[in-house]
């Protein structure tokens, strides 16, 4: 890739969630153009500016929006994330992730996001609870437990989740509705494993792609060495899950920078010295690198867990990585996408590879309507159907399209083999519910 070309990448996500839809309609015959434009652009976008008071007494105006994707498999789910950079074409991008990985997982649910721009960091509690309050007042019935449900995702938590709940029943007195947003505490209606559910998912979907023969000379965890981006829910826990798997966590990063360690770092070490100190770098015994170093880390498998358009066309063709499991959405982008492929490197795209968070979502769901408990052994074991149906239904279908094109596999990826299987789910839903009055 030459320099100009990586300097004129585009990096909106909703243009990068676009090429990569487009992409995969390659593979699809006989989808009518105008089913193909309502499956790509969102159903509904609703903005909202309100009030907030300041602990000092003044009032702020914040601006946030809840973007409905699809709704055609069942209700819109998704995350709402405080910001401050967050913008409509990211949440936008976000909540056709959550559509098209709802579907390649197979639960009934469309997708949504939200997010308000804002910067938790400088917020007290109280201004944030002010703050999400007034945002589900606000929503009114855009949410709901059988229309759009919300969770949590970048910088909200158990407690903004428990807010929305509370804010939600005081405006609906009188029915269950525990219903209405997942990711709340587990004296609440939580779930049990849904913590860990991200990375457990990312754990099983890994594990199974390996024993699919996928990656030629890895069949297991076993020795295999890991590089993880981002040290935060989805990536710390990773590093924990992959370790205890079986493989050597040898570099890790969060926002301040990286560290690495041939002989292996041990994961809880290194959460315990972020606790600490705020970061995990100054771990003793590890050496510092850069983030972008973490990321071309000579390793085996890469795990990027932490925002969005961390490998591009700019840096695509330094990754030594031989497989790389996105537990973040989005972390790839379309033109990286494509010089990856080119390099034989596999992509387990977002999509199936974060989906656990969702699918736990999904059993936290059911258990709140039926006022059911599961034990964590249940989680745990369906969870692993789930994501193991997941791939299992991607590589089967990689394998057709790999046919299809020249027999070699130099056409299809992970990413459309997933795509073409959620597009096909979600389009089959319109046609057989003649969805046109
Ligand atoms: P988090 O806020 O808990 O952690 C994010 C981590 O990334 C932090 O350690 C932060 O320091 C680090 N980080 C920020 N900027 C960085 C940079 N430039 N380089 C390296 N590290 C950096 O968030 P999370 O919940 O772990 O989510 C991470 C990603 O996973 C997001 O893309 C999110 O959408 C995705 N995801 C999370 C879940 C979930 O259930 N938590 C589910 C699906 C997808």
């Amino acid at each position: 890739m030459t320099k100009s070309a990586s300097q004129q990448e585009n990096l909106d996500l909703f243009a990068n969630a676009k090429c990569q839809f487009d992409r995969a309609l390659t593979w699809i015959d006989g989808i009518k153009a105008g089913i193909i434009d309502y499956l790509i652009n969102p159903k509904r976008t609703l903005h909202v500016r309100f009030p907030v008071h300041m602990d000092d007494g003044s009032i702020q105006t914040f601006h946030g929006f809840r973007v409905l994707h699809n709704r055609v498999r069942g209700p819109g789910k998704g995350g709402i994330r405080f910001h401050p950079n967050v913008t409509e074409a990211e949440v936008t991008a976000l909540a056709a992730f959550m559509t098209w990985k709802t579907a390649v997982v197979d639960i009934p649910f469309g997708g949504g996001k939200g997010g308000v721009v804002c910067n938790p960091k400088e917020l007290s509690r109280d201004e944030l609870r002010r703050l999400t309050r007034r945002f589900v007042a606000e929503l009114g019935d855009a949410i709901g437990p059988h229309t759009d449900i919300p969770a949590p995702d970048v910088y909200t938590d158990q407690q903004t989740m428990a807010w929305i709940y509370d804010t939600y029943d005081l405006m609906h007195p009188g029915k269950n509705n525990l219903a209405v947003v997942t990711g709340k505490p587990l004296e609440m209606g939580g779930s049990l494993g849904r913590g860990e559910a991200t990375a457990q998912g990312s754990l099983f979907a890994t594990q199974q792609l390996l024993k699919r023969g996928v990656i030629r000379g890895m069949e297991s965890l076993d020795g295999v060495s890991v590089a993880v981006q981002g040290y935060g829910n989805a990536g710390a826990t990773a590093a924990h899950l992959f370790h205890e798997a079986g493989a050597r966590i040898v570099a890790v990063s969060d926002s301040r920078g990286g560290i690495c360690s041939d002989d292996g770092l041990d994961p809880l070490q290194v959460l315990a010295h972020k606790r600490e100190s705020g970061s995990v770098v100054g771990l003793k015994g590890a050496s510092e690198i850069s983030n972008d170093e973490v990321l071309e880390y000579d390793c085996d498998i890469l795990i990027p867990a932490a925002l969005e358009c961390q490998i591009r066309a700019d840096n695509a063709a330094n990754i030594k990585a031989k497989l790389i499991v996105e537990d973040a959405n989005g972390p790839v982008t379309a033109m990286a996408d494509e010089i990856l492929h080119e390099m034989g490197v596999m992509v387990l795209p977002d999509i199936v590879a974060n989906s656990g968070g969702v699918v736990v979502s999904y059993f936290e769901w059911v258990q709140n309507l039926e006022y059911q408990r599961w034990n964590l052994d249940k989680v745990e074991r369906l969870l692993k159907d789930k994501m193991n149906k997941a791939v299992d239904d991607t590589v089967d279908r990689w394998t057709v399209l790999k046919e299809r094109s020249d027999g070699d596999g130099s056409g299809a990826t992970l990413r459309d083999a997933a795509l073409v299987t959620a597009i096909e789910r979600i389009a089959s839903v319109v046609v057989q519910r003649d969805i046109w009055p």
